[in-house]
């Protein structure tokens, strides 16, 4: 049987998301959320010409001439504090102390700084000596709308809101914001085998560490789990939880295991209606499931084995669940660099192989594989040392030390 393309499996996925629901939040609460439409500026940014420096307003005009060997004296007319509404006139041969942000009087129409006169900060109530001519009239004005103007774009829908952003919507006047809702994510770990993390392990039981990984990861990309359970490999398990998360609300169910070529596969076998089972040119992370429910519900079926549900989340549900929050740049920051180490690569199957980079050389950092050398898709202590991927085409089945490899950063 010929290998799926990745593209093509997941364009198959992508097809299947539905456009974002959206939601409007206060901005103390959109941290971490995407901007369903564009962020207008309610108030140009800075609102008013105001003063980047504490000093005087002067007209240049007055000081275009001054300098140590002819210092020019101003009369001070006004105080103009950060916050005052004051716009006091100012006559030639007179000047306004005043503060950084606040507003420059319309009669001014530059700053001269404490530190450009002879009497400075200590001094400046009376008269104000000025010892260097501005560069330029305008010199230390913040000009209204030099950042933004009212009504122009802030930030495109589609940019997911952290601190940054945040303080650039505040500034802009803009209280609410209309953000996608949050994915809701069933998570279903199955198998026989598997028992809490910690509870004594009998022969051929092994800790469930899938749940775990798979809900970090959906948190991880701004969604939010509604269920997270383990079912066994015989049964109506998977049913159920499918059942479950629709009475949730969930928009997508991820399955790890059962989805092989193994006698006991349960999730093929409850859900075989629903999903299609197929063999992805990847390496690892070969078998996968997918489907939607009547509803639209998407159901995800990744292999059990942790690299492997890892590199599946990483390649078909993280896309999957940036979409539906409509986020506009989904990919990771990527890099080439050489590697550090040989190793194989299975013909006709693109590699993700979980890497570490070697920085002992500041100079030429070397990326190699997080697990020593091997690249078994079962390493799961391994994995917990990953900071990338290493990306290795379908057509490469060797790659030597000193190539350049492309590595993407988690
Ligand atoms: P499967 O895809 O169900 O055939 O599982 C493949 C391998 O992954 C087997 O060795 C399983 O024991 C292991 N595995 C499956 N699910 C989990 C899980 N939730 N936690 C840890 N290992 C798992
Ligand atoms: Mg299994």
């Amino acid at each position: 049987m010929t290998l799926r393309p990745i593209e093509e499996q997941l364009a198959r996925v992508l097809a299947a998301v539905r456009p974002p629901a959206l939601e409007r939040v206060p901005l103390a609460e959109a941290s971490g959320r995407v901007l369903a439409e564009p962020a207008l500026a309610r108030n140009a940014v800075p609102p008013f010409d105001n003063s980047a420096m504490d000093g005087f307003a002067v007209r240049f005009a007055d000081v275009a001439d001054a300098g140590p060997e002819h210092p020019v004296t101003l009369r001070v007319v006004a105080d103009v504090p950060a916050g005052s509404a004051l716009d006091p006139a100012i006559g030639q041969g007179e000047t306004a102390r005043i503060m950084t942000g606040a507003p420059v009087p319309t009669d001014a129409d530059a700053i001269v700084p404490f530190e450009d006169t002879a009497g400075g900060l200590a001094d400046s109530l009376a008269s104000a000596v000025v010892l260097a001519a501005p560069r330029r009239r305008g010199v230390h004005v913040r000009a209204a709308g030099e950042d933004v103007a009212a009504g122009s774009e802030v930030l495109p829908a589609g940019i997911r809101l952290g601190a940054r952003q945040l303080s650039a919507l505040a500034s802009a006047g803009i209280a609410q914001v209309a953000v996608a809702r949050w994915p809701r994510v069933a998570v279903v770990a199955t198998g026989s085998e598997l028992v809490p993390p910690g509870q004594p392990l009998t022969r051929g039981t092994i800790p469930e560490s899938n749940s775990l990984l798979i809900a970090g990861l959906v948190a991880e990309t701004g969604a939010e789990v509604v269920l997270r359970r383990t079912v066994d490999d015989s049964g109506d398990g998977p049913a159920e939880a499918v059942a479950l998360a629709a009475e949730l609300e969930a928009d997508a169910v991820v399955f790890s295991g059962g989805v092989s070529a193994g006698a006991y596969e349960v999730v093929r076998q409850c859900l075989g209606d629903a999903m299609e089972f197929t063999k992805v040119a990847m390496q690892p992370g070969k078998p996968q499931g997918f489907g939607t429910t009547a509803a639209g519900m998407l159901l995800f079926g990744l292999p059990g084995n942790p690299v492997s549900a890892a590199v599946s989340f990483e390649v078909f549900v993280r896309p999957a669940l940036l979409r539906m929050q409509g986020v506009i740049e989904s990919a990771r920051p990527a890099w080439r660099l050489p590697a550090g180490e040989s190793w194989r690569s299975a013909p006709g199957r693109r590699q993700y192989l979980p890497a570490v980079i070697d920085r002992s050389d500041p100079a030429r950092p070397v990326v190699r594989s997080a697990s020593g050398g091997c690249s078994g898709s079962h390493l799961v202590v391994g994995l917990g040392g990953a900071e990338a991927y290493v990306i290795v085409p379908e057509a490469v089945t060797a790659v030597e030390a000193g190539d350049l490899v492309d590595v993407v950063l988690l």
